[in-house]
């Protein structure tokens, strides 16, 4: 699977804010954005004024780097989205949040999307009983995710289940049972990614 190689921190730095790549080292004095809070390269520290172009497509690489998604898969969402009932922007956010990486990153699993989808990569969860080792799984409401048996005793998820995460209101479970379902989609309100959707549909419908 392809996936972004290069420098994370160097992502926060360029989209000027924090984007919690990283997991706990974003809250510690490490971070890179706290200590060099201005745009890599060798211009990086002088201001520059974005056109309306520029200022769309910072959006659409914000929201697509908090996803950790490549470029082709995050035009192929936005295809998906525009292609369903409602708002484009906030349908596309949907998306993104229903993938099976971000529902175990929120559940408590991982300390980042990055983590979490590795943890999905080996092969730890169930789907409604079924084994999902494919991050981009889409989930629909009523659907119940659940830790693999033999993952439990891990130590891994032993430290999950001790430092429960507070959940968002469409996700309903604990880690220390290891079981969670998703009761609903969820509404744009619910969805507290640092991303102005409306500048992404601007940008794809030129
Ligand atoms: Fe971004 Fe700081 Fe985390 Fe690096 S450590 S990914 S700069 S938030």
């Amino acid at each position: 699977m392809a996936r972004y190689t290069g420098a994370h921190c160097r992502i926060c730095r360029r989209e000027g804010m924090k984007l919690f790549l990283k997991g706990d080292r974003c809250y510690t004095d490490k971070c890179a954005f706290a200590r060099r809070g201005y745009a890599p390269g060798q211009h990086g520290q002088s201001k520059k004024k974005l056109s309306n172009y520029g200022v769309q497509l910072r959006e659409k690489q914000k929201a697509k780097r908090i996803y950790e998604l490549l470029e082709g898969q995050f035009r192929r969402y936005f295809e998906k989205a525009d292609r369903m009932k409602g708002m484009t922007g906030e349908n596309l956010l949907r998306l993104l949040e229903m993938r099976l990486d971000n529902v175990v990153f929120r559940l408590g699993y991982g300390s980042s999307r990055r983590e979490a989808r590795q943890l999905v990569n080996h092969g730890h969860f169930l789907v409604n009983g079924k084994k999902v080792d494919i991050p981009s799984y889409g989930l629909s409401a009523g659907d119940v995710i659940t830790v693999a048996d033999k993952s439990r005793s891990s130590e891994r998820f032993k430290m999950f289940a001790e430092n429960p995460k507070a959940l968002p209101n469409w996700l309903q479970g604990n880690v220390e049972n290891f079981e969670a379902k998703v009761v609903a989609e969820p509404s744009r309100a619910d969805i507290d990614v640092p991303v102005n959707e409306t500048l992404i549909v601007e940008l794809y419908s030129k």
